[in-house]
């Protein structure tokens, strides 16, 4: 590598490098940057679905403890408080006897040991529209396993089944207060010595109320309910453990209906197992089981799954869901656009997700922008060093170039200027036969000729090149132009062994806007390289043509030597380029006379270009334009 394309590869790098080093880190440090925002953003989503998760477990946990506290009694038609019926007030329709008030819950029911779904809705025989719906839920093939927690004698005696017993108490009091009011004095008098059972409530474990039913005498209704009692307990939100005295009063009566004057009977103590949450296919259900002396029965609430997963859930997320994170609701299925999704409810609702969507970033086309800047500032500056390169290899071209025209300059003024000074001392010594005499003055005139060629081609070049040359163009017939040059000439080849110059021109004028001087530099620096280049096929001589083409004259100089190689046409009309070609190396030459042509052809309007002769050999074409058609400036 030479030296100057060593300096300009060090010079494009030294400014390259620092530039992309400085680029690069930019982009890394706002790469980093924006990779922490993302985890800050990330971290905050986490946060709010959390949050989100924990408004849902609590809103559930809230309903559950309140289905929890409920009484015992709520689960039949008729509603029984001692203190009412002792009173004599005919209020005994249950309080769930309505449609629930909680939207979350669709129907309230309770299974009995023998199997019968029981609501507090039904009245008339055959059920109410919303009992009979119930009871087609609840006796669904779905809700077997819940089935399968009621357990105990089929039959109904007394304490056997106290579940079912109390119920058909309630039954009673009703039915006789109702007759009461009728008119029947009997069953007035029934409903004054009406005094139901005081119960008490044990809240136990699932073990309790396992060890109560395998002590009973009947056995368990159903063996399967095994596993599904495992699953459930697994499951079960576990409430307070022991006895909770309770007598399913609704709080502290006003002072004129105190209850210390009613004789209460010391009645059961019932366990109940802690309300808990159970899925059921596609159903959630709350229940517990009621049990006493061997018998079990399930109560509970089905709940509204399309409410809980609509409009409840909507309430939650704008009242809970902070503004910069509001999710959707998706199915954890289809999750998959989300940036964060989490479960709602892990037991009640895990088949629904908050999906919250990818929280903004700083502007995201900074990113493109940075990567455009970095990819444009290395394409800039790969470009500039590709252009240094080859600007610095142009430059050692030229600098070659300029090398062997000064070597080839002094070689070709050596030689004519050696004959010269030979031929002219030998003539001043008298050492010339007379009859050599000719030859000698010949020798002298070509060689001088040689010589002012050369001189006239540099000085032509420079001029050009400084601008200092304009060319006078003036309207002419191009055709007789060159049959004069040609006859100029005809000594000249003949004396290089050439037959004369085969000349093809049209019949008609061919008026061109041309420099004669110009035209004759053209031809004569074409005629002397077919001279010199295909001196070895001489004998098929030279052929120049003229022909009007379109709007164009085309001057044509052809020989058969051994043409131009077609990867060097366009280079040889380059300054100092000459074809690296064996045959040529002693070939005198100086690579500026087809650059000449083409730039006086130029200054014409016109241009030169170099092309293959049909059968061997190169053909130089010339084109000028014809006066009529547009001529570009000088
Ligand atoms: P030079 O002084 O070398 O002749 P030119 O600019 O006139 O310079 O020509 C450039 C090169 O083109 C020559 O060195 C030669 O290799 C090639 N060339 C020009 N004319 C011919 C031709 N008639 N036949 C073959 N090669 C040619």
């Amino acid at each position: 590598m030479s030296p100057a394309r060593r300096r300009t590869l060090a010079l494009g790098l030294g400014v390259a490098a620092p530039t992309l080093a400085l680029a690069l880190g930019w982009l890394l440090a706002d790469l980093r940057e924006r990779s922490m925002l993302a985890e800050q953003r990330h971290d905050e989503l986490v946060q709010a679905a959390e949050l989100l998760r924990a408004a849902a477990r609590e809103s559930l946990e809230e309903l559950r403890r309140r289905e929890d506290a409920r009484p015992f009694e709520h689960y039949g038609r008729f509603y029984r408080p001692p203190e009412v019926l002792a009173l004599g007030e005919a209020v005994a329709l249950s309080p769930l006897a309505g449609a629930p008030d909680d939207p979350r819950i669709s129907a309230y029911f309770q299974l009995d040991p023998d199997g019968r779904v029981r609501t507090p809705y039904a009245t008339e025989p055959g059920g109410s529209p919303r009992a009979v719906a119930v009871e087609a839920t609840v006796a669904g093939p779905e809700f077997a396993p819940l089935r399968a927690l009621s357990f105990g004698s089929g039959a109904v005696a007394g304490d056997q089944s106290l579940t079912v017993a109390l119920n058909d108490m309630g039954n009673a009091a009703y039915r006789d207060l109702a007759d009461a009011r009728r008119g029947d004095a009997l069953a007035a008098e029934r409903t004054q010595k009406v005094r139901l059972p005081q119960t008490s409530r044990n809240l136990v474990t699932w073990d309790t109320i396992q060890s109560q039913q395998a002590q009973s005498a009947t056995p368990p209704q159903q063996a399967s309910a095994e596993p599904v009692f495992e699953a459930i307990q697994q499951q079960r939100v576990v409430g307070p453990q022991g006895h909770v005295p309770s007598d399913g009063s609704q709080g502290p009566l006003p002072k004129e209906h105190a209850l210390e004057d009613i004789p209460q009977e010391a009645g059961p103590s019932l366990d109940y197992s802690p309300m808990a949450y159970l899925r059921l296919g596609e159903a959630v259900v709350l229940q517990r089981v009621v049990s006493h002396a061997g018998a079990g029965s399930v109560q509970g609430a089905v709940l509204d799954r399309g409410r809980l997963a609509g409009e409840w859930l909507t309430a939650l997320v704008a009242r809970h869901a902070l503004p910069e994170a509001t999710p959707t609701i998706a199915a954890t299925s289809a999750t998959g656009a989300c940036a964060l999704a989490r479960p709602v409810h892990d037991e009640v609702l895990p088949d629904l997700a908050f999906c919250f969507p990818a929280p903004p970033l700083p502007p995201g086309g900074s990113l493109v922008l940075q990567l455009g800047v970095l990819l444009g500032l290395g394409g800039v500056v790969a470009a500039a060093i590709v252009a240094l390169a080859r600007a610095a290899r142009r430059s050692d071209e030229l600098s070659a170039q300029k090398t062997a025209f000064v070597s080839a300059v002094s070689h070709e003024l050596r030689t004519p200027l050696t004959t010269l000074r030979m031929h002219a001392e030998m003539l001043q010594e008298g050492l010339v036969a007379p009859e050599r005499l000719p030859v000698f003055y010949d020798d002298l005139a070509h060689e001088s000729v040689r010589l002012s060629r050369l001189v006239e081609n540099v000085l032509a070049v420079a001029q050009l090149e400084e601008g200092r040359r304009v060319l006078q163009l003036r309207p002419g017939d191009l055709a007789a132009q060159i049959r004069d040059i040609v006859d100029d000439q005809a000594r000249h080849v003949e004396r290089r062994g050439f037959p004369p110059v085969e000349l093809a021109l049209p019949d008609e004028p061919v008026t061109v806007r041309s420099d004669p001087q110009a035209v004759e530099q053209i031809l004569v620096n074409l005629l002397d390289n077919a001279l010199k280049y295909a001196a070895d096929a001489r004998a098929a001589g030279l052929r120049v043509e003229l022909a009007v083409v379109a709007d164009q004259a085309v001057l044509r100089v052809q020989d058969r030597g051994p043409g131009i190689p077609e990867a060097d046409r366009d280079r040889v009309f380059d300054r100092f380029y000459r074809v690296a070609r064996e045959r040529d190396a002693h070939t005198p030459g100086t690579g500026l006379g087809l650059a000449l042509v083409r730039e006086l052809a130029r200054g014409h309007g016109g241009d030169a270009v170099a092309a293959a002769r049909p059968g061997g050999g190169a053909e130089l074409q010339v084109r000028f334009p014809l006066a009529s058609a547009a001529v570009r400036p000088t």
